[in-house]
């Protein structure tokens, strides 16, 4: 036989195939897509075969040969792998790494793609025996009858006999066990029932209809409605038809657990088993529903952020609800973005995309308002509840204890007397200190930039990140005099101990990303708040998202002016999707709710127009001012991250990394700066950004230049990342 080389992506950071020698003995099975067990120095990798080819550039002494092969068909599409490796080159993330995460955990470890089931069958013996004969055991004979047909799984043959019966004709020799691969059941169209559904509004008659008209190809549409104004409605209407065709469709949300009524609203509504993702399932159970989908048993997939890489053997539709979300994208390793992940996806399978939220992303907004997306609103709310009555706390100059104000304890302690649980925001998304005078309110400003500085504590310096300008801190107001100033948002990182101390008695829960990991923990939690068995409860972004608890009256956002004045550009879009979420939340319960908001600046023209017009009145300001600024989305960025035990090494890795770009047209890089956060876990953190004009531009200027970094000798001892399209600095 001939020589055979593969070229296998394998999970390692390094950017290139490695070629492996194909025993002749696989040469006739081994194709494109599959998974192969190669040694790679002492370990054995489990790679995906991206190349197949008679001839190898490695010296005849360095090649290996592959050691297994461990399908017997493709796991990923030629489409999938044109999709990842756009990604690859985009994100400028190996290739390997990028397939690695791609694929559900059992088959990153080897384990086989096809689902087996253990089942019964007759042996030669079996077959050769007369039912007839066994005529005086019919339990015994009507079980060899129904195994002469076919061999039967465990499951489905122990609903009639019983399993001692079996073992018997085991015994005898006339049974045995075997695998059976799985049997794909892709008839669920037919099983399809319609539940009644609520006669659409106007609005969500014109979105269905626009979906439907280009349901057959590629687009994209933002549907942009109020919280409450039945864009879930509007998801499930516009599926119908597809799913009544037997094509597949994969939604994304952002957090599961909070969700469980839209898994099953989808289920009720078409009698439908639903498909679910999330962090809380063992590999066992992703990898069931990784199959079914790919198999094409189920319409209906729900997920979250990685469920983006289901395959799907029909695809009707993608789905991505609060697509404003930053669950969405990946904070470490290969930093994607799972709805633009999924914006290139829907146009490589000629699919549309559907983008639904009711404070959409800046990104998003731009698009659908330049035409580049369908813009579809809806602006009443479908149930008729009540607005929540939003109203500010001036902090200036008022007593705090653990960031509350006098008056706004009180008023939680009304809210509790009442009966009422009241829920406090803790804001840390886009977080950074500015340094703000308690007393008249003034916050430090870049001369040149009119930006507030942001406060590095442990190095004592006030720092620009628009300039890179750097001060030390001053000991006093500049403005009024006052002596001792604080970092805004100060003590709430205390508040929880300190509630017990100023609300004796009664019972306080935290709800953020690390008290609700697992499976059943943040349902556990939720009950538990949903019967009263806490009436305080503390919240970060993750109690925002599509949950709302009916004995809430009061919710407060503690430290506005952290995202106000943040250095993080992003911080104040946040800021203002998380008040008009937890503001359509609070208006959902039939108690009349309300939000207040404690900051140093109510009149910040920021704060007033987004409480008097809208997020919707709100963003398109904001865009304004972005593009006037030059920033995304009228911009591209990318952001490289450095963390070392000494700030000198992450420095001057960045430094060595500008100097590779130097001298480069149409690419403005800032820093090295201190990392808004400088120092975590012991550890020293700097950034460097670089931005242009052109998408293309930044791709270019990147494209060859990861290699050479990876070449510096600090690449080895500082931790370094590539953030592209950074959401967080
Ligand atoms: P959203 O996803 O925008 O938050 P939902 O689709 O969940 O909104 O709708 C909010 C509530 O209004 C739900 O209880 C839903 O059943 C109901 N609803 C939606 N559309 C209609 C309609 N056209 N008529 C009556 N009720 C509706
Ligand atoms: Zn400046």
């Amino acid at each position: 036989m001939n020589q055979l080389f593969a070229q296998v992506a394998l999970p390692v950071p390094m950017r290139s195939l490695f070629d492996y020698q194909v025993p002749s003995s696989l040469q006739c099975s081994i194709a494109l897509g599959m998974r192969v067990l190669v040694p790679f120095g002492r370990r054995k990798l489990v790679g995906v075969v991206l190349g197949l080819s008679p001839d190898t550039e490695l010296a005849a002494e360095k090649i290996k040969t592959l050691e297994t092969l461990l399908d017997d068909a493709c796991v990923l599409s030629d489409l999938t792998l044109e999709w990842l490796n756009w990604a690859s080159q985009y994100y400028q993330h190996p290739l390997g790494e990028v397939i690695h995460t791609a694929l559900p955990v059992s088959l990153r470890k080897g384990q086989p793609a096809v689902r087996q089931q253990k089942a019964w069958q007759l042996t030669d013996a079996g077959r050769d025996t007369e039912p007839a004969s066994l005529n005086r055991s019919p339990r015994q004979r009507a079980l060899l009858e129904r195994l002469a047909s076919a061999p039967q799984p465990h499951a489905l043959l122990l609903q009639d006999f019983t399993s001692s019966l079996i073992k018997k004709l085991t015994e005898k020799g006339l049974v045995e066990e075997t695998y059976l691969e799985h049997l794909p059941d892709p008839d669920w169209p037919a099983r399809i029932e319609l539940a009644d559904k609520p006669k659409s509004n106007l609005e969500q008659s014109l979105a269905v209809t626009a979906i439907a008209h280009g349901s057959d190809r590629y687009s994209c549409f933002l549907l942009e409605g109020v919280t409450g104004s039945g864009k879930t409605e509007v998801y499930l209407q516009a599926i119908e038809p597809l799913l009544a065709e037997g094509k597949q469709v994969l939604i994304l949300v952002p957090e599961i657990g909070l969700t469980p009524q839209t898994v099953q609203r989808f289920e009720l509504r078409f009698g439908l088993p639903v498909g679910v993702l999330h962090s809380g399932l063992t590999d066992n159970e992703r990898m069931l529903v990784w199959q079914q989908a790919r198999e094409g048993e189920l319409g209906i997939i729900i997920g979250t952020r990685s469920a983006i890489f289901t395959p799907l053997q029909s695809p009707g539709m993608i789905i991505v609800d609060e697509e404003h979300d930053s669950s969405y994208k990946q904070q470490d390793g290969w930093r994607y973005h799972a709805r633009d992940m999924a914006v290139v996806r829907a146009r490589l399978e000629g699919i549309p995309l559907l983008l639904g939220s009711a404070t959409p992303s800046l990104e998003s907004l731009n698009n659908a308002l330049s035409g580049k997306y369908q813009h579809l609103s809806l602006k009443s709310r479908a149930g008729g509840a009540q607005a929540v009555r939003h109203q500010l706390l001036d902090l200036k100059g008022q007593k705090l204890e653990f960031g509350l104000a006098t008056a706004m304890q009180q008023r939680i302690r009304q809210h509790l007397q009442a009966g009422h649980q009241v829920m406090l925001f803790i804001n840390r998304r886009g977080y950074a200190p500015a340094l703000i005078c308690h007393q008249c309110g003034h916050v430090e400003e870049c001369r040149r930039c009119d930006r507030s500085y942001t406060l590095h504590r442990s190095l004592n310096k006030l720092q620009c990140h628009h300039c890179g300008d750097a001060k030390t801190v001053p000991p006093h107001c500049t403005q009024c005099g006052h002596v001792g100033l604080q970092p805004v948002g100060l003590g709430t990182e205390q508040l929880e101990q300190g509630l017990s101390s100023l609300f004796p008695g009664i019972s306080t829960v935290r709800i953020d990303s690390d008290s609700a990991r697992g499976k059943d923990k943040l349902h556990s939690l939720l009950d538990e708040i949903n019967q009263g068995a806490h009436q305080l409860l503390i919240g970060t972004q993750i109690l925002a998202k599509g949950h709302h608890f009916p004995n809430v009256s009061l919710v407060v956002i503690l430290d506005v002016d952290g995202a106000l004045y943040s250095a993080d550009y992003r911080a104040a879009e946040k800021l203002a999707q998380l008040i008009t979420q937890v503001a359509g939340r609070a208006g959902r319960a039939h108690i009349q709710g309300e939000l207040w908001l404690q900051t140093h600046h109510p009149q910040h023209p920021l704060l007033q127009d987004l409480l008097h017009n809208g997020y919707q009145h709100f963003a398109r300001l904001a865009l304004q001012e972005r593009r006037f600024a030059a920033l995304p989305p009228f911009s591209y960025q990318a952001l490289f991250r450095s963390e070392a035990n000494e700030a000198r090494q992450a420095h001057e890795f960045l430094m060595q990394v500008k100097g590779l770009l130097a001298g480069r047209q149409g690419l403005t890089s800032i820093g090295p700066l201190p990392a808004l956060m400088e120092k975590r876990q012991g550890r020293y953190r700097m950034q460097l950004l670089l931005q242009s004009e052109h998408r293309t531009g930044i791709q270019q200027h990147l494209h060859g230049l990861m290699s050479q970094i990876e070449k510096l000798p600090l690449a080895g001892k500082v931790r370094w990342s590539l953030d592209l399209d950074p959401q967080d600095f």
